[in-house]
């Protein structure tokens, strides 16, 4: 079988959307994903249909510093494996792949075996570090040079880092040192850089978690410990650190964690944090719910109360091999604006879409049309609950609700420090209650806004202090 290509990607780091365009353009026409365990699972979203996404902390790969030769081989022989296996491979790689990520072996397996690959670069956490706090890697009036170092040398080199000439650089960029960095500031104190130097630490960079801290050379290491800054970390060390306290926008902007699926919106006022808490994921068996579709004609309304709904409607009528004009005499209606701009992806302009965006404006108005005996199907989301069914059966139609999708919280939900965020945007009632199950409820001080009634009643419910 013919060799595929491998492409080695750079997927930066913290956040999902720091991978270039370029390499998110690779990833989507990949079979085989293999990732570093640093990469945010939210870029591995997406993909082409069963595509197969594998970490490379299943073959132990874990440590930032990557220090195992053993797993790095696994990983190297797996690619091989399934370029030769004839898949398109991805490996995708935290940061940039020429900084600190043992390319040269990945290279070297696949020249030894003649597969041929491309690279393409991604974000470095230094930049990332420099970007999400504001402080620039170099200046005209401060540092003309800067270098990228880690703290971890490697044993079998034979090389040891000259500390005396890391001192003398301008900015030193330090990676992977959060566990070793009272020792490595000491070190460039005694080759010469003064103590009073500022250091910038910034761990997670970009990431929701992202936490960061401003010390001297001299003390950093304490300042690193009380703020428990910890790994991925990388400490910024110069004249330009000294910036932050001016130019950190992150810290001057009011910052909002965003807790919905939808889309980020930029332009908007603050520093927005994308943490969905849900996702939307299909059924496991749509038996059930292709009767009715292959039915769908004996409905006379069809109401989606969701985005998720319609596609997902969409998605299994295409797989029955059904087309969109099975639906001509059926009437359509949708909540919201999201929900009535999706069907029209599908070329459906909803014949009812209530002014007020819930449940209750939907209702109001279809207590203004003659739904007797009319029959309505409601695609859902496994966790809805039955008051709009019971309000349209108040109104004497015949409510069919069928599961469309699940709605389950979302995965590896990180830590946070919640006082970093001046406000909370909850967009559904499942996003509420993911919240509290896993951070507890939100501290007073910070500002909670809701879209929707129902999110908020349940936000109510929760006893959530709402502004
Ligand atoms: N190729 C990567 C570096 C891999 S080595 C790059 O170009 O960024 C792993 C080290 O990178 C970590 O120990 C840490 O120093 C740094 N790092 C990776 N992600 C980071 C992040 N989100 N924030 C801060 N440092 C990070």
């Amino acid at each position: 079988m013919r060799n595929h290509k491998v492409y080695l990607i750079g997927a930066g780091p913290g956040r999902a959307d720091m991978i270039t365009v370029r390499g998110l353009k690779i990833l989507q026409q990949a079979d085989v994903i293999i990732h570093d365990y640093l990469v945010d699972k939210a870029a591995l979203e997406g993909l082409k249909p069963g595509a197969e996404i594998i970490s490379s902390e299943r073959y132990g790969k874990k440590a930032c510093h990557g220090r195992s030769g053993q797993a790095q081989k696994k990983i190297n022989d797996l690619m091989v494996k399934m370029a030769k296996a004839g898949r398109h491979v991805a490996r995708l790689k935290n940061g940039d792949t020429s900084i600190f990520s043992r390319i040269s072996e990945e290279i070297e397996a696949l020249e030894k075996n003649k597969i041929e690959f491309e690279i393409v670069p991604g974000v470095t956490a230094a930049s990332a570090a420099s970007s999400f706090t504001g402080v620039p890697l170099t200046d005209r009036r401060y540092s003309s040079n800067v270098v990228f170092v880690t703290g971890h040398e490697n044993p079998d080199k034979g090389i040891k880092i000259d500390w005396r000439r890391i001192a003398g650089m301008d900015t030193i960029a330090l990676y992977m040192s959060s566990g070793d960095i009272s020792d490595i500031a000491w070190k460039l104190i005694r080759s010469g850089r003064p103590e009073t130097t500022a250091v910038l630490a910034v761990s997670n960079a970009g990431a929701v978690n992202q936490k960061t801290a401003i010390a001297a050379l001299g003390s950093i290491a304490d300042t690193v410990q009380k703020n428990a800054i910890k790994a991925p970390a990388i400490f910024i060390i110069g004249k330009t650190a000294g910036l932050e306290k001016r130019y950190n926008w992150l810290r001057k902007n009011r910052r909002i964690l965003f807790t919905g699926l939808s889309g980020e919106r930029f332009f908007l006022k603050g520093a927005y944090f994308h943490l969905p808490l849900i996702r939307i994921e299909p059924l496991e068996d749509y038996s059930g719910f292709d009767r009715y579709l292959k039915n769908i004609k004996m409905f006379d309304w069809i109401v989606f109360s969701s985005r998720f709904g319609v596609e997902y409607f969409f998605k299994r009528l295409k797989e029955l091999g059904l087309d969109a004009r099975i639906l001509n005499n059926i009437k359509i209606a949708a909540i919201g604006n999201c929900t009535s701009e999706r069907l029209l992806d599908f070329t459906i302009s909803a014949d009812l879409v209530p002014k007020k965006e819930s449940s209750k404006g939907l209702i109001d108005e279809f207590r203004e049309l003659d739904i007797k005996a009319k029959k309505i199907f409601l695609p859902r989301s496994d966790i809805s609950d039955k008051g709009l069914e019971k309000e349209f059966e108040k109104l004497g139609a015949k409510v069919t609700s069928s599961f469309a999708y699940r709605n389950v919280m979302a995965e590896g939900l990180p830590d946070l420090d919640l006082n970093f965020f001046n406000e909370i945007m909850f967009t559904s009632p499942s996003g509420v209650r993911n919240f509290i199950k896993r951070y507890g409820k939100p501290p007073k001080k910070i500002k909670i806004s809701c879209i929707g009634d129902v999110t908020k009643k349940e936000a109510e419910k929760a006893a959530i202090q709402l502004s």
